[in-house]
């Protein structure tokens, strides 16, 4: 036991270790002592052993920022890498908003203003089909929202093919039925019609509700009504189109927008704002005025809330209409493969062997599911996978076929360079 004890190194030696340097610096001197302390103190319990105690002090202090990651996955909205990255212009606005900022103040009067007025004026502006708009956490909140104000101690009627799981084991219906609302589920998987809905509503109905079925198709004998088909049942129609499409996109056309599930006679359509919108994490409601009034005057709206950040984003993403994810959308495959095989011939003159193939890229994220988007990739060495994604920047590619992909639609024009050292990097 007390040899033991003795191999525990001391403070001042762990301290001296130059890994712990930057953290030093960064977090101070007592601070950085502290984590020191609390491995010794492991130590001294058996937990890690004594030679433990510096790798323990380094994982327990707080990483750096978070890291940058190039989407080369060929994924254009990839949940995992954090969805939609955003504009120029709406990284410049975080960075006003981020000081003291007219979120929720009127310089005119010197008075409190509406909070978030220019992010809210900005997507009526955008989707003149509202008559009004909101804007929550997210897409799911915007859902509780909804729930929560419209159909909390009564029933929403949805269609059996329309019980979506959104991801990370999280299902809509559930989420619903949190609100204190009941699923009233009506159809089959695959076919549900006009008549199933009628049959189902009655004086204890809150709301229709039409979910667009984003990651997942359902083909074959299979058939649901129109959003123009639910509007004349006599209730309130909500919309979940889940990618924020605001009006259409030609080159998804399989793919609902706001503006045409408004005028299709929807009472109140919900989107994220980090899909196809191509801007920050939020839910947007979007609709006629007596029931997005009714769910911004819920006082749950206050815990959903967006901060400031998140307003000046969103406002700058609807007002400049450029950003990386429509540009990935849009990009022309030709293009594509001119990077490709410019990035290949460069990568060879570094002596890295690679070659520029045609892939298919996806939209991901909860968008268009099945829809190929004709890309190019360059293909490297699948060993170098790991060292890609170690790398800084990190790269995140798709192994096939035993070789890696370096797929180009996700991959903005200006981050060829760092992507090109990224595989110089990760080979040597
Ligand atoms: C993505 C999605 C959601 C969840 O949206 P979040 O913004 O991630 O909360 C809900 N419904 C549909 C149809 C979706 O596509």
């Amino acid at each position: 036991m007390t040899d033991h004890r003795r191999q525990i190194p001391r403070t001042d030696a762990v301290l001296d270790d130059p890994r712990l340097a930057p953290f030093v610096l960064r977090m101070g001197r007592d601070r950085v002592k502290a984590a020191v302390n609390a491995a010794q103190r492991k130590a001294r319990n058996g937990e890690i052993r004594p030679s433990d105690v510096r790798d323990e002090t380094l994982r327990a202090l707080p990483g750096d920022a978070p890291r940058q990651v190039i989407n080369a996955t060929g994924v254009l909205l990839h949940t995992n890498l954090g969805r939609a990255p955003l504009s120029t212009a709406a990284l410049d606005a975080i960075r006003v908003a981020g000081g003291t900022t007219d979120v929720e103040f009127d310089v005119g009067t010197g008075r409190r203003g509406r909070r978030g007025g220019a992010a809210l004026a900005a997507l009526a502006h955008a989707v003149p089909d509202a008559e009004a708009v909101h804007v929550v956490n997210n897409n799911a909140a915007a859902l509780v929202l909804a729930a929560t104000a419209l159909a909390r101690d009564r029933e929403i009627v949805i269609s059996r093919g329309e019980l979506v799981e959104i991801g990370d084991g999280f299902r809509l219906p559930e989420l619903l039925e949190s609100t204190g609302a009941r699923l009233r589920e009506v159809g089959t998987t695959n076919r549900t019609s006009v008549a199933d809905y009628a049959a189902a509503i009655g004086p204890r109905t809150g709301f229709v509700l039409k979910v667009h079925p984003s990651n997942y198709r359902i083909e074959g004998f299979a058939a649901t009504p129109s959003v123009g088909e639910l509007a004349g049942l006599g209730v309130p129609l909500v919309g979940d189109i889940g990618s924020g499409l605001l009006a259409p996109e030609p080159l998804l056309p399989d793919e609902p927008d706001a503006a045409t599930w408004l005028r299709a006679g929807a009472d109140l359509v919900t989107a994220s704002g980090d899909k196809l919108l191509g801007g920050p994490q939020c839910g947007l409601l979007l609709g006629r005025a007596g029931p997005v009034e009714t769910v911004r005057r819920h006082p749950v709206a206050r815990a959903l809330r967006v901060d400031k950040l998140t307003l000046a984003a969103l406002t700058a993403t609807l007002v400049h209409t450029a950003n990386p994810t429509r540009d990935a959308l849009r990009a022309d495959p030709a293009q594509l493969r001119r990077r490709a095989g410019a990035l290949v011939v460069r990568l060879a003159a570094a002596g890295v062997k690679a070659e520029a193939v045609d892939t298919g890229a996806a939209v991901g994220g909860g968008g268009a599911p099945g829809v190929e988007l004709p890309s190019a990739a360059v293909a490297v060495d699948g060993a170098l996978a790991g060292p890609l994604r170690l790398g800084s920047p990190s790269v995140a590619g798709r192994v096939e076929g035993g070789r890696c992909l370096l797929d180009l639609r996700a991959v903005a024009p200006q981050q060829d360079e760092d992507l090109l050292a990224a595989v110089v990097a990760a080979c040597s």
